[in-house]
């Protein structure tokens, strides 16, 4: 089975639609959580979101937004975005919105693979280093997880005596590309397709990334998409202006 990972979408279509342009062919996709908030988008990505069907674990973005949770934990300009989300999303998507799981979800037939947005642990938690990564790699209940949250694409390994950083090694900084390695059996890990919208890892390219379940396989991607429409809409819509211009650098 090949998996398409999305997550941390954040209302960016522009960067929604590379992604799903340069996925290559899958079986189905699990999206980890933040479909939106930050962005200009949000009934249109969460209209494609439902329309492909897949699996959505919710995210905090998607709790504070659709009223699951607070927002006193949210930064000003998070707060801000949030409560202007809020009144743009039609009944429907905000219902939707409201509903989706918390994870940890699977995906049938693939028993040691389990979908979070934060950690394994706490969905809200941040898994930023190795440190971090510790505890849930030795105690998560499925050999591997994949995470979101942090908005940067990589990972954490866990060999039985010591933690290691998966850090996906690109030829161009610009272009379309891709970078895969194969996971080993006596290995636990945590996997993070990096942020669809709103990269934080300093590449401004949307990322993605497709397990393939058959060939035991992480392919991780980084596609150029049309930032400057995606920051217009920032703009226009009286949103803070930092959540336009931080798209072009990736941070
Ligand atoms: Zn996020």
């Amino acid at each position: 089975m090949r998996i398409l990972l999305l997550s941390d979408i954040h209302a960016n279509l522009e960067a929604l639609n590379a992604c799903l342009e340069a996925a290559p062919a899958h079986d189905r996709i699990v999206n980890l959580g933040d479909v939106v908030g930050y962005g200009a988008d949000p009934n249109a990505v969460i209209d494609s979101v439902r329309s492909h069907n897949g699996q959505v674990v919710r995210g905090n973005h998607d709790k504070a937004v659709s009223g699951v949770m607070n927002l006193e934990h949210f930064n000003p300009m998070a707060g801000l975005a949030a409560l202007w989300t809020r009144e743009q999303l039609t009944p429907e998507n905000l219902d939707w919105l409201r509903e989706l799981p918390q994870g940890p979800i699977h995906v049938p037939d693939l028993e040691q693979i389990q979908f979070v947005h934060g950690s394994p642990m706490d969905e809200d938690e941040y898994l930023v280093n190795t440190r971090d990564s510790l505890e849930p790699l030795m105690t998560a209940s499925a050999r591997i997880s994949f995470f979101g949250h942090t908005h940067r694409q990589g990972g954490f390994t866990w060999n039985g005596e010591q933690t290691n950083i998966i850090c996906p090694e690109y030829g161009s900084p610009d272009q379309l590309d891709s970078w895969d390695f194969p996971l080993r059996k006596d290995v636990r890990y945590l996997i993070n397709p990096g942020s669809v919208g709103q990269p934080r890892d300093e590449d401004w390219r949307a990322a993605f990334a497709v397990l393939d379940s058959d060939r035991q396989r992480v392919e991780y991607f980084r596609v150029p998409y049309d930032v400057k429409t995606a920051q217009e809409k920032i703009l226009d819509a009286g949103l803070p202006p930092r959540l336009a211009t931080r798209l072009t650098t990736g941070r």
